[in-house]
């Protein structure tokens, strides 16, 4: 089994996409857990996709850290970087 980076295990936490188009996959296609509409792998956070992509996504908290949220495997999850959660913090960070 290759070896799987963090982010790659956060993606496929993330519920199935079944928009049956024809990249749709586990690999290409998730849906966001916040307002159940496709994410795709390839938008993965960057500065460039950030403002030109519905699609993009990064990773956030399910319990967020101020309610006692760690940064485990299993607090983070995958959502669109317009519904995450962390950008809205009060505090201004931007961890996970
Ligand atoms: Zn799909
Ligand atoms: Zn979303």
């Amino acid at each position: 089994m290759a070896y799987k980076t963090n982010t790659e295990r956060i993606w496929q936490q993330a519920p199935k996409c079944d928009c049956g188009k024809q990249d749709c996959n586990e690999r290409n296609h998730r849906m966001c857990i916040r307002c159940n509409k496709k994410m795709l792998y390839g938008s993965h956070f960057s500065i460039e996709k950030l403002n030109n992509s519905e699609f993009a996504w990064n990773v956030d908290l399910i319990v967020p850290k101020s309610e006692g949220g760690n940064t485990k495997l299993n607090n983070l999850v995958a959502v669109h970087i317009k519904c995450n959660n962390s950008r809205n913090r009060k505090d201004g960070s931007n961890e996970y």
